[in-house]
């Protein structure tokens, strides 16, 4: 079925789909009056058709502010078009057109594809009832990060650590990018292209033809339209860490008001980003990706108008009267009335001769997703036996030969979730070793061997393996706040009624009060999610308590 845009220079689409040729025409012709002139108006007569346009459109690099589609539509209805065109532009803001027989299916919708909005047919007047919805969606999409640079270009090794670690870095920051292998004829030509030797690997090429060699991520950031300065010197609350407690803390405050920064050191999302699927987070059935969640989350901090920085690594906080000063790897520092810490925690390091020098190279931390699509057809191994590695195992095995966890105590049920519990159990691709441990790595510039012991027996074996996987628990990274904030034994922070015991006041604290719940040893910075001492290690709970911070931040400064 043809799809109807016309020729001209705009490269920002709105796009709007009805199987009904009138009503088509009537929507686009409504769209043209107002936006006509901004905007490319582009129709589709059906799902299939408008998707193919939306192929198109990105291989060319266009934009796509808005997408409305009709719901009842034959071979695809509009929650099916919507759900794969969240696939190729997942900033679009998206529109359910309905029948008001249809509004149950409508808010429905709303979690399966993160609908924006439902319109109801007919939308006559459009002044009132179609062009108030697109204005705001429009607004929306500008102000969310919606990439100016559509089109980036990596080359480089499959067995380059680097490379690997800056694509992981633009996926997890939601940065598209075009993957070329060095080895490629496409690969060297673009090395050629840029004059790089492809010794220095991944070259970067940035949408206006500037090349990047093996670039570090704030270099990166900057040129692929992250924030990684701060637009002012003072603030009301600085939050530290952006995974779900940092995110969850910057939504509530920068809607409730606080002039508020986030400040992340990688990537948006934390752990939770890396998660293939979070199947227990309320209000989604069908589990959501962690990479969605970050987006939606990063997009509705940022909607509130908080700040979001990244590659920004906090390795100092001092104390000056009432303000709170955050000091940054690089020497300069922001001021705040106060702090939330949701620096969550970090991968243990697997300890065995050739890990480190393997890591990248066939050894990953976490999922890594990027490298998911390359463990195609392959035999992967994955080392751990909680819900992290259980959850890995379940989403490599679509794709991998087979994939064996090794798990170093005897049995998955006592760390690992009934629920990944039974699925591993029905997929046979996936096989169990437990009481195993890796104790060594091999490979010269990519992994080749792993020797195994089995902890019950103490017998030795090598195996063949190219792909491992680790996820063998998490500390918390706050070597930094030693002599500042009170921590326990395992550098978790402590907090509320967990300084001191309830009723007492803890040691060195001045205030007439004693601390608030989330509230530190240093009275107005609070700890939120798995940095806290015996937090609970979810992701509803780190949300929960970064909300709960602000709460409890806004009692600090009516106090103050
Ligand atoms: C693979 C995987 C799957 C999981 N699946 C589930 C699940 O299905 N359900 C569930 O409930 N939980 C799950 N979890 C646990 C859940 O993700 C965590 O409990 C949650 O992410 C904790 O959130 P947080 O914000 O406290 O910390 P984190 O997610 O750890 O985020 C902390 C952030 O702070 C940043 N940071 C740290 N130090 C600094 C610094 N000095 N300066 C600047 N930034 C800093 C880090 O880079 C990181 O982005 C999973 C975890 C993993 C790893």
């Amino acid at each position: 079925m043809p799809v109807m845009a016309p020729e001209g220079t705009n490269r920002t689409a709105i796009i709007t789909v009805d199987d009904d040729p009138g009503v088509s025409r009537a929507v686009a012709r409504d769209l043209r009056r107002r936006y006509g002139e901004r905007y490319r108006i582009v129709r589709a007569e059906s799902g299939p058709a408008a998707l193919d346009a939306l192929s198109q459109m990105k291989l060319r690099g266009d934009l796509v502010a808005v997408i409305l589609a009709d719901y009842r539509m034959p071979q695809m209805n509009g929650i099916e078009f919507l759900e794969q065109a969240m696939d190729v532009y997942p900033g679009a803001r998206r529109v359910l057109l309905t029948a008001y027989a249809d509004t149950g299916a409508a808010i429905d919708a709303i979690n399966v594809v993160d609908l924006d909005h439902y319109l109801l047919k007919p939308w006559d007047p459009p002044e009132e009832k179609l062009y108030p919805v697109v204005d705001t969606l429009i607004e929306a999409w500008r102000e969310s990060d919606h990439r100016p640079v559509p089109e980036i270009k990596v080359v480089g090794h499959r067995w380059s650590a680097r490379s690997s670690g800056v694509r992981e870095f633009l996926a997890r920051n939601q940065v598209s990018y075009r993957w070329y292998a060095s080895d490629e004829p496409e690969g060297q030509r673009l090395l050629a292209a840029a004059g790089a030797d492809g010794l220095a690997l991944p070259v970067v090429i940035t949408p206006d033809g500037e090349a990047l060699i093996e670039p570090a991520d704030a270099e990166l950031a900057s040129r692929v339209g992250l924030a990684t300065m701060p637009s002012r010197d003072f603030y009301d609350l600085v939050v530290i860490g952006a995974g779900p407690a940092g995110l969850g803390a910057a939504v509530y405050g920068a809607s409730e008001g606080l002039r508020t920064v986030l400040v992340e050191r990688t990537a948006t999302g934390g752990q939770a980003g890396q998660s293939s699927r979070i199947e227990n987070y309320l209000g989604f059935p069908d589990g959501v990706s962690g990479a969605q969640l970050t987006d939606r989350a990063r997009r509705q901090a940022a909607k509130f108008g908080a700040e979001v920085l990244t590659t920004r690594d906090v390795t100092g906080l001092e104390v000056n009267g009432s303000a709170r000063s955050v000091r940054f790897a690089d020497g300069s520092a922001i001021d705040a009335h106060t702090v939330i810490l949701a620096t969550g925690v970090s991968y243990r390091q697997l300890d065995a001769p050739g890990v480190d020098e393997l890591t990248g190279r066939g050894i990953f931390y976490g999922s890594a997703l990027t490298e998911v699509a390359a463990c195609s057809g392959q035999d992967v191994f994955i080392v751990g036996g909680a819900n992290s590695a259980g959850q890995a195992a379940v989403y490599l095995a679509r794709g991998a030969r087979s994939v064996t966890l090794l798990v170093r105590g005897p049995s998955l049920e006592h760390s690992m979730s009934h629920y990944l519990v039974q699925q591993i159990a029905h997929l046979p691709k996936i096989s169990v070793r437990t009481c195993t441990e890796i104790i060594a790595a091999g490979g010269s510039d990519h992994l080749e061997s792993l020797t195994l012991r089995d902890t019950a027996t103490g017998r030795t074996e090598t195996v063949s393996a190219q792909w491992v996987f680790v996820f063998i628990g998490a500390a918390p990274l706050t070597d930094w706040l030693d002599g500042v904030v009170a921590r326990d034994a395992r550098g978790f922070v402590v907090a509320g009624p967990d300084l001191s015991g309830y009723g007492e006041r803890p040691r060195g604290w001045e205030l007439d009060r004693p601390p608030y719940h989330l509230e530190t040893s240093v009275p107005g910075v609070f700890v939120a999610g798995d940095a806290r001492s015996e937090s609970a290690k979810r992701v509803a709970a780190a949300v929960g308590e970064g909300a709960m911070a602000v709460m409890l931040v806004h009692r600090y400064l009516e106090k103050l």
